[in-house]
C-alpha cells in the first residue's frame, strides 16, 4: 500500500516543524502524524533535512560561504 499525498501536510506539517502552532494544533498534528504514514515519512524527511542544514550550514560553514553557494546555485554555472 502506497501512502497517498495528504492535504494535512502543507497545513499542519510546516507549522509543526517550525513550532508555529498553538497547543491544540500541535496536538492535532501529533495525532495526525501518528495515524498518517505519508505525513510521518514527510515529517521525518523534513526534520532530518532541517537538522542537516542547520548543522552543516551553521556550524561548518562560514556565513560568507553559504551566500557564495546560494549564488552559484542561482547562476546555474555548470
Ligand atoms: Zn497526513
Amino acid at each position: 500500500m502506497t501512502p497517498e499525498p495528504c492535504d494535512k501536510c502543507e497545513e499542519l506539517l510546516q507549522g509543526y516543524l517550525d513550532r508555529e502552532l498553538g497547543d491544540a494544533e500541535m496536538r492535532e498534528a501529533e495525532v495526525h502524524l501518528d495515524g498518517c504514514d505519508y505525513c510521518r515519512r514527510r515529517y521525518r524527511f523534513e526534520s532530518n533535512l532541517r537538522m542537516y542544514v542547520r548543522t552543516t550550514a551553521a556550524e561548518r560553514m562560514p556565513p560568507g560561504l553559504i551566500e557564495k553557494l546560494a549564488e552559484l546555485r542561482s547562476t546555474g554555472a555548470a
